[in-house]
């Protein structure tokens, strides 16, 4: 079976964001970007299907700048076969292309790869949409199952442990189908010396958008980008009757 395998260059989730002066994106300047999280989990859970003997090969995407390449050799330094960069110098002070954007080109390479089921992040920690797999799972007219805590792939069938609000619910989706991972699908390896030094040999084609005939331009604008509010510290009461009082007359609470 063939998977595809969705990966974002993102800011490093170390990275202590700064918002531009301006307020029109954060601040890229010498900071830190890598794999996003959700993406790192999306391919250790492949490789473990590779090295299960289900998944014959993997092949990692990505669409960004020529930078996303780093990310693509990671994800082969994991596990991936070869990678795909659709490359664009959309700005990634706003967290990249949008994604139905990301959508629309990933169904353009599943058109070309006919993948037999797709594995990606719940979510980019930069722009914390939490659409990409939904709408790409419409546009393609397959089947979903979104924040697995649990994969597998059993006659023709993906079986999916989702995080839901009350506890766990098990899915079976009918190949082909889309997955999103949630943290505790897996802990991502790290990728060892030997295999950074093997990922560089790996075929990695880079493509640009209109090669594929898709349209990237923005349908969103952003309207501005601010730090969150302050948080303002807590306070110790030394007794109940001080908690109660202040709960009353402070709070207004009870
Ligand atoms: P989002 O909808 O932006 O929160 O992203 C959800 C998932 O879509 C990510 O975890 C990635 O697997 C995938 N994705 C989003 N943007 C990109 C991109 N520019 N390149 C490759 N994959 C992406």
């Amino acid at each position: 079976m063939k998977v595809l395998v969705p990966v974002k260059r993102a800011v490093d989730y170390n990275v202590k964001i700064r918002v531009k002066s301006d307020q029109s994106g954060i601040e890229l300047n010498n900071v830190k970007m890598s794999m996003n999280p959700f993406d790192e989990i999306a391919i250790e859970e492949a490789t473990k299907l590779k090295e299960a003997g289900i998944v014959t090969e993997i092949i990692a995407v990505s669409i960004g700048p020529d930078k996303a390449q780093e990310t693509i050799r990671t994800a082969m330094a994991i596990g991936a076969d070869r990678g795909i960069l659709v490359q664009t110098d959309a700005p990634t002070d706003i967290g990249g292309v949008e994604p139905l954007a990301v959508a629309k080109t990933l169904k353009a390479i599943v058109d070309k790869e006919k993948p037999d089921f797709i594995i990606m992040g719940k979510q980019s920690i930069d722009d914390d949409s939490n659409q990409t797999g939904q709408m790409l799972a419409a546009l393609l007219g397959w089947a979903q199952g979104t924040f697995a805590s649990e994969l597998e792939i059993k006659d023709g069938k993906a079986i999916v442990t989702r995080e839901i609000d009350g506890g766990l619910e098990t899915i079976a989706l009918a190949l082909p189908a889309i997955i999103t991972t949630d943290l505790r699908l897996n802990e991502p390896r790290y990728a060892s010396l030997p295999n950074i030094m093997k990922a560089k040999k790996k075929e990695l084609t880079v493509m640009t958008p209109e090669e594929l005939g898709v349209d990237l331009t923005p349908r969103l604008s952003i309207v501005k980008v601010a730090e969150p509010a302050e948080r303002v510290g807590g306070g110790k009461v030394s007794s109940v009757d001080e908690l109660i009082d202040k709960l009353k007359n402070e709070a207004k609470v009870i």
